[in-house]
């Protein structure tokens, strides 16, 4: 059977962790900085090494494309290089470098596919510096406009479009014109499941559904010691009995996830009764009804919780994404890949939000999860092993060579 070369990957991954490196080890690539720009002509150099026809579109996605022995749909795999502001070296970049590892597989061993593959990467995938994140598949998905991705304003006030401008990241080809026949991301699994168990590979067959709401409440400051208990507009009890709540829907509405990330109290004195409070709650779920039932609750008790105190209340929702199924062949790929390479696998949802959510509105798409150590990620820590980051180019490369077919 076909494998990829581990130490080839091994050395790619330890050049790719060189830009944008930390002193702790980890490493900064926010996007559409010279970072993010070093490390995306990295990923352009080795696709042109490889004789791909390289694409990149108005955002700076870029796409290499090696021939099938037929024209049409090809079959794409990728991730992101782009990082957050104190990242690891795998989040993203495995899935990229492992795709181009898969496909100099291919010309080692003198394969040719009956598709064409692509290996793609796209851009802004973290959001850390411009929101939203995955925004550089939302673009090749066609659901977020160039200007409106032009428009982001930076976290460090800069314009996404300017900075696009100055690192010279845009090109002049459209992805959304590429077909596409399938799409396959090979990710960290970032969370403990996988190394909890001792397995090797997530199968994901599905990403869960993300809402975000913020509750603004408006109360009345008065003194702590005058003013009886029953006369009070505390702005900070109401909040506390949200977030309270809100940890409740986790426990009682199947497969729910909720958290209140952020929580604030002014005029945050000792003695005062808070006149005003914000709070910040995430939900997740990956059935869409189930998540809806744990916002209607949230928001219920939440109106209830503020007229009980007669405290104002806005509430805004900041986000409401649906779950996502990934497609049940290339899932079932992905799985037979695992199987006759004979790796310990398991089926799972994904946790967190990637590119392939927004690919599945554009090709048939599923997910390879590889162990996270201690599920830490988003940080220098975070370690994938060696034995796993290989498993997870085989699976990849042989999920690949079943959706593309051997000419
Ligand atoms: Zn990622």
């Amino acid at each position: 059977m076909l494998r990829i070369n581990a130490g080839r990957l091994h050395r790619r991954l330890d050049d790719l962790a060189q830009i944008g490196a930390l002193e702790d080890g980890g490493v900064r690539r926010l996007a559409f900085s010279d970072a993010d720009r070093a490390g995306r002509d990295f990923v352009e150099e080795w696709m042109r090494d490889l004789g791909l026809t390289i694409h990149v579109d108005a955002l700076g996605n870029i796409a290499g494309v090696r021939d099938g022995a037929e024209d049409g749909p090809a079959v794409w795999i990728g991730s992101h290089t782009d990082s957050v502001g104190r990242a690891g070296r795998f989040d993203g970049t495995l899935g990229v470098l492992a795709a181009l590892e898969a496909v100099q597989t291919l010309d080692d061993e003198g394969v040719t596919t009956r598709r064409p593959v692509g290996v793609v990467s796209f851009v802004n995938e973290e959001g850390n510096r411009y929101a939203p994140g995955m925004m550089g598949s939302t673009y090749v998905a066609d659901m977020i406009s160039l200007e409106d991705a032009r428009a982001a304003t930076g976290t460090d006030g800069s314009t996404l479009g300017d900075e696009l401008d100055r690192t010279g990241m845009a090109g002049s080809d459209n992805l959304r014109a590429l077909p596409v026949h399938a799409f396959v991301e090979l990710h960290i699994e970032q969370g403990p499941v996988l190394e909890g168990e001792g397995t090797t590979i997530g199968v994901v067959e599905s990403v869960q559904g993300i809402t975000w709401h913020q509750f603004t409440l408006a109360g009345e400051s008065n003194h702590a010691g005058v003013t009886p208990m029953d006369t009070r507009r505390d702005a900070g009890y109401v909040a506390v009995a949200i977030a309270t709540h809100v940890r409740q829907l986790g426990q009682t509405i199947e497969r729910q996830r909720a958290t209140v990330g952020a929580l604030s109290v002014e005029p945050g004195f000792t003695n005062i009764i808070p006149d005003e409070a914000l709070l910040r709650v995430d939900l997740r779920n990956p059935d869409a009804d189930r998540l809806n039932e744990a916002r209607e609750r949230l928001i219920e008790f939440a109106e209830m919780a503020a007229s009980g105190e007669h405290v104002g209340l806005t509430h805004e929702q900041l986000s409401w994404i649906d779950p996502v199924q990934f497609n049940a062949e290339v899932v079932g790929a992905v799985e037979s890949a695992a199987d006759a390479l004979g790796y310990s696998h398991r089926r799972m949802v994904s946790g967190a939000g990637h590119d392939a959510q927004q690919m599945a509105a554009v090709a048939p798409s599923a997910m390879i999860f590889v162990p996270s150590v201690g599920g830490i990620s988003h940080n220098p820590d975070e370690f994938t092993r060696p034995e796993d980051v290989e498993a997870g180019a085989n699976v990849l490369l042989h999920a690949m060579l079943q959706l593309a077919e051997k000419a």
